[in-house]
């Protein structure tokens, strides 16, 4: 089969390598749609902080948003999956450890995740592999293009749900890319009252076309120095973002932290005890998957919008440079389908 890897920084190649066979208990899929994201561009470019660790090591083969059909299984598991498209969760827990026993697996400390760690490659490749415990069906009214932004959703999704927020409530959602426009639509989809800011002019036009009820430039939200909102998502990559979200909570909100910048970003710790405020982390996708696909399977949300385009394996190398396609629509979002 075909597969993209990232041989060093900056490096990629495209080879044909050995055909995979599902093992005890796994799912031999057919990809066909894949994302890519940040952590993808930081794998490429040799920035991601699991090579300083080692957990992942050169070659890595990427792709862990992505959809496929189920072509063939391993002992142990029903030939009732063949024929179904899946999606996977990323991250790939011991099943035995403390944290994998009380349904934690994303927390495992000798977890694969997918794509990025060493050992298990990721979907741009023509097939991937998929323990059945980590495969979740996706239901015919999801869209192959709506079903790799389950991924995403799901870290979005879990990212709204932290923050605990009720109907007609404020949401100040910080950077607007992937994850906090699907963060907007989730919110949204729950009826709050929801603020996003961005930097990029495009994606604020994409955040209005979503139906966004207050959209501003990151500047506004610095200039207007009023605690306004009962909760504030980070989802930035940018380091002073999560102190302007504590500085624009109410007291005794929330602030939920997803984004992650290349630097430490640094809050002043008098202020969530001042303010009696909870700060939240996300880490991982997984608790939020099937949440995601049942917002996507009723129609609630559509994040068709925020796809740009769909390319080949061969011009991945360049999206990940940074560069957009002649023909990209201004959604956030680069999906690769390996069969072109
Ligand atoms: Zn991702
Ligand atoms: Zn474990």
């Amino acid at each position: 089969m075909k597969a993209l890897r990232v041989i060093a920084p900056h490096q990629i190649e495209i080879k044909e390598v050995p055909d995979l066979v599902a093992d005890i208990g796994q799912l031999l899929v057919d990809v066909e749609r894949v994302g890519i994201c940040g952590t993808d561009v930081e794998l490429y470019a040799g920035e991601m902080a699991y090579y300083r660790s080692s957990r992942t090591t050169y070659p890595v083969q990427l792709g862990h948003e992505w959809v496929g059909t189920v072509v063939s299984v391993g002992s142990g598991v029903s030939s009732g999956w063949i024929g179904k498209r899946v999606t996977g969760d990323t991250m790939l827990g011991c099943g035995k450890c403390e944290r994998c026993l009380t349904g934690k697996t994303y927390l495992c400390d000798s977890r694969i995740e997918i794509g990025i760690t060493d050992g298990w490659g990721g979907a741009l490749a023509s097939q991937i592999l998929i323990p059945e415990k980590f495969a979740f069906e996706v239901p015919d009214s999801i869209s192959i293009a709506a079903a790799a932004m389950i991924e995403p959703a799901g870290n979005s999704l879990r990212s709204v749900e932290a923050t605990g927020l009720v109907e007609n409530q404020k949401l100040l959602i910080l950077g607007a890319g992937t994850i906090g426009l699907l963060a907007a639509q989730f919110a949204l989809a729950k009826k709050l009252e929801v603020h996003i800011a961005g930097n990029r002019a495009t994606a604020r036009e994409l955040a209005k076309e979503l139906g966004v009820h207050h959209i501003y430039s990151i500047d506004e939200v610095k200039s207007n120095s009023k605690r306004q909102f009962d909760a504030v998502i980070d989802a930035s990559n940018d380091d002073s973002m999560p102190n302007l979200a504590i500085d624009r909570v109410y007291p005794g909100g929330r602030v939920v932290l997803i984004g992650l910048s290349e630097t430490p970003s640094l809050i002043d710790t008098r202020v969530p005890v001042l303010q009696d405020l909870t700060i939240v982390g996300i880490l991982s996708a997984s608790p939020g998957l099937q949440g995601a696909i049942n917002y996507f399977a009723s129609g609630a949300v559509n994040p068709e919008l925020l796809i740009s385009e769909v390319i080949s394996l061969e011009d991945v190398a360049d999206r990940l440079e940074g560069n957009r396609g002649e023909n990209a629509k201004p959604g956030p979002k680069i999906h690769v389908d390996p069969r072109l």
